[in-house]
């Protein structure tokens, strides 16, 4: 996270100037407009679209691309709940695929799980760590399968040269609070493509059959949803991402000394799929007891005890709960009880040996260089 100070404060206070809070109020700033642009030429990425979430971004990304029942889409098995919950939100059934030794989807896994159902596929960037893009966009256009790449843990971090978010069909981005920039919630849906564009934005706003500017004369406009942000996360979004830059310096340096310090003292760092680009560090012991022992330092975090983000504690998902009991994208897709969701046992064993190290960005680079030979000791 960027910490919010003078310069969002400022923004925010010009836009109370303005009055107008609203994004499509002609007579307002256009704050949320120009956020856009300038994230989309950040990114590379011909269009950006900013909205509620980063879930609401997967929700809109799968609108987008006509995901829905009958759909199997491939999640990885570590991940946030959020990228499985989108998937049936739009009513289509998530099918875990496992994890290889970078933590990262597994190709090899991920054709093994393609069925006549499957239409997408959602790589998911964790720990600002990218995934084998090549490998898997290989995958999904040789079956002809939709990529919208789940970049929320993973804003400026780049795979051979490109950002994360944009190599795929869509990309989604989340600037929530524990997220590289952030507006306390909020999030983003990247493409290259107009058309998917012009759905996604149809998807967020309700009432945008009465907005003067509609992307691409998206004509019949479908039935959307209210993901929409207002001036202020606008405001606070444009300053962040102005700060991103040095912010992703300031991270890889760290990457690169921790890498170096704990590489040297014969850490088992975890592989890269492309040693230049991240921005987060990990390790993978060959035993579950060693990575419980380096889990317990400080600054450091074994993957499998932050559990949110291992499918077995996705309890809703698991139990097959939804808001209403007709509303079952399984039974839609004519999925038997006893394959709701697949054991994805590699993924478990990964993650107990394996931990997170923190950048500590908060703390100058030399208190970081003591802590990491502390670490490494
Ligand atoms: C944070 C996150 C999301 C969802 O983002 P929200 O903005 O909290 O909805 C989705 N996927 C992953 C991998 C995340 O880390």
């Amino acid at each position: 996270m960027i910490r919010p100070g003078f310069r969002e404060w400022l923004a925010v206070g010009r836009l109370f100037l303005n009055g107008h809070l609203l994004r499509t109020d002609d007579a307002g700033l256009h704050l949320c407009g120009r956020f856009e642009a300038e994230l989309a030429a950040f990114t590379g990425s011909s269009h950006a679209l900013a909205l509620s979430s980063g879930t609401a971004g997967l929700v809109c990304a799968l609108q987008a691309c006509g995901i829905g029942p009958g759909d199997e889409v491939l999640v990885p098995a570590y991940t946030w709940m959020a990228t499985a919950g989108a998937v049936l939100l739009v009513g289509a059934v998530p099918v875990l695929v496992e994890i290889d030794q970078t933590l990262t989807m597994d190709v090899a896994d991920l054709k093994a799980k393609l069925t006549d159902r499957t239409r997408a596929v959602i790589p998911v960037h964790m720990i600002n760590r990218p995934c084998d893009m090549d490998g898997i966009m290989g995958v999904a256009r040789s079956q002809g399968l939709r990529v919208i790449e789940d970049a929320s843990q993973a804003v400026g971090v780049r795979y051979k040269g490109q950002m994360c978010g944009t190599m795929g069909d869509m990309g989604v981005f989340s600037f929530n609070q524990h997220k590289n920039m952030t507006s306390g919630e909020g999030g983003a849906v990247l493409t290259n493509d107009p058309g998917l564009h012009s759905r996604a934005v149809n998807a967020h706003d309700m009432g945008i059959g009465y907005r003067s500017q509609v992307p691409g004369g998206n004509t019949p406009i479908f039935v959307g949803n209210n993901y929409r942000i207002s001036e202020i996360q606008g405001a606070i979004l444009r300053v962040q991402l102005a700060k991103l830059r040095a912010r992703i310096v300031k991270m890889q340096r760290r990457v690169v000394m921790l890498d170096r310090v704990l590489r040297a003292a014969g850490f088992p760092i975890t592989p890269q799929n492309d040693p230049d680009g991240p921005l987060g560090l990990a390790v993978t012991f060959a035993t579950e007891a060693e990575a419980m022992a380096f889990g317990r330092k400080r600054g450091v975090r074994r993957l499998f005890d932050n559990s949110k983000h291992t499918y077995t504690e996705w309890h809703p998902i698991l139990e097959r709960r939804m808001s209403h009991p007709g509303l079952d994208p399984w039974a839609w897709a004519a999925i038997a009880p006893d394959r709701l969701i697949n054991d994805c046992p590699r993924t478990l064993d990964l993650l107990r040996r394996s931990c997170a190290v923190n950048l500590m960005t908060a703390a100058p680079l030399p208190v970081v260089q003591v802590m990491a030979r502390r670490l490494a000791a």
